[in-house]
């Protein structure tokens, strides 16, 4: 369905879908091989690095937690800054295999701010990384990390990313901001269907690494390494998703990473001129605002979850609602991956059908 516009799963052009159909190949014969090395070569490029990239058959999750068993040792000292449900999410993976989480927890719909980072770093010299969100999807905001990676790396800590969200669509040159595992996933900006991780990892990860306790075995980059060298992976990987990936590389490629990110932009903005002109509120500061997800705050009379009801059987648009605590206060838009400003143009129509039946009143009318 392509009015499926949730931040993740995100639809997928009729080539890269072709290409899930293609026959089985053997995992760890010629041809595959020749896929993966492709695959990895492209995704180097999009992510803008020379390091390393590997292929992690799991949702973006996994790839998380592959940061957090490669990279640290029971009871490392990591700071945790999280703006939202999916900071909390990293925090709690790094809690759960023992590391010692000093929290920098904002309010949701905040960005984190730059100088709390530095005073943290500066009150506890014994930590080791700083675990952030480049775009926080549950609230459609976005750090500002370059900036938080020149304060890391003032301090000369490891620099972990949740950029699964954000890679592929808004800015990140990760070897530039000196971001040491970068964990992205095929469903979200990458226009392939869920099932796979990709993760950048950096010749100062790789010295942790070696260091890195923590129990792990199915995520070791170690084996991630030296099987790519040989062209497999160390399990069976989701063979499928790969193809569908060199698919949508290619096609990215094509349409160059600086047109994909100002075409994210121009989206972005349009999603959210266009949630303005509809009289609803940003629910994020417009200066931190999200390329590839906007928050729209609920107003007063205005049941999010029947609008999204109104917009899914008469308008055949899927949105999201809220997570957690923001369930029924937000409503969200995914605009990432495979997106025009035209789709932004067909959900603002939808909306302006849908929300009066969805008990928002008119300015007028109040
Ligand atoms: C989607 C998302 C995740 C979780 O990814 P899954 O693929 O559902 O495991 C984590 N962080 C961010 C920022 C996301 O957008």
């Amino acid at each position: 369905m392509e009015g499926l516009r949730i931040p993740g799963p995100t639809p997928c052009p009729a080539e890269v879908l072709q290409a899930m159909a293609w026959q089985m190949i053997n995992h760890r014969g010629p041809e595959f091989g020749q896929i993966i090395q492709d695959v990895t070569a492209k995704l180097k490029r999009l992510f803008q690095t020379k390091g390393d990239v590997f292929l992690l058959t799991c949702s973006g999750t996994g790839g998380l937690e592959a940061v957090i068993v490669n990279m640290l040792s029971p009871g490392d000292k990591v700071l945790s800054v999280s703006i939202g449900f999916f900071g909390e999410r990293f925090t709690t993976i790094a809690e759960q295999f023992g590391a010692e989480v000093i929290p920098l927890h904002y309010e949701w719909g905040r960005v984190a701010d730059t100088d709390d980072i530095r005073r943290a770093l500066q009150s506890e010299p014994k930590i080791k990384a700083v675990l952030i969100t480049h775009n926080e999807t549950s609230t459609g905001v976005t750090n500002d990390l370059a900036s938080i990676s020149s304060v890391v790396k003032e301090f000369d800590k490891l620099l972990l990313v949740d950029a699964i969200s954000s890679l592929g669509s808004i800015d990140l040159p990760v070897d530039e901001w000196h971001c040491d595992v970068t964990v992205t996933a095929s469903q979200k900006g990458w226009m392939v269907p869920p099932g796979m991780a990709m993760v950048s990892v950096s010749p100062e990860a790789w010295q942790a690494h070696a260091k890195a306790k923590m129990p792990r075995y199915n995520w070791d980059f170690t084996k991630a390494k030296n099987y790519l060298e040989i062209g497999q992976t160390p399990w069976t990987p989701a063979v499928s998703i790969v193809f569908a990936l060199s698919v949508a590389l290619e096609m990215m490629l094509k349409e160059g990473l600086p047109n994909i990110i100002a075409r994210h932009a121009r989206v972005g903005k349009a999603a959210r001129d266009g949630v303005k002109s509809l009289g609803l509120s940003l629910f994020a500061a417009e200066n931190c605002a999200s390329n590839t997800v906007t928050a729209v705050a609920t107003k007063d009379g205005l049941d999010t979850k029947k609008l999204l009801t109104i917009m899914r059987e008469e308008h055949q648009i899927v949105l999201a609602g809220g997570q957690q605590s923001l369930a029924g206060k937000i409503f969200r838009i995914g605009h990432l991956g495979w997106v025009t400003e035209d789709d932004i143009e067909t959900i603002m129509s939808a909306l302006r059908v849908a929300l009066p039946k969805a008990g928002m009143l008119l300015g007028r009318e109040k």
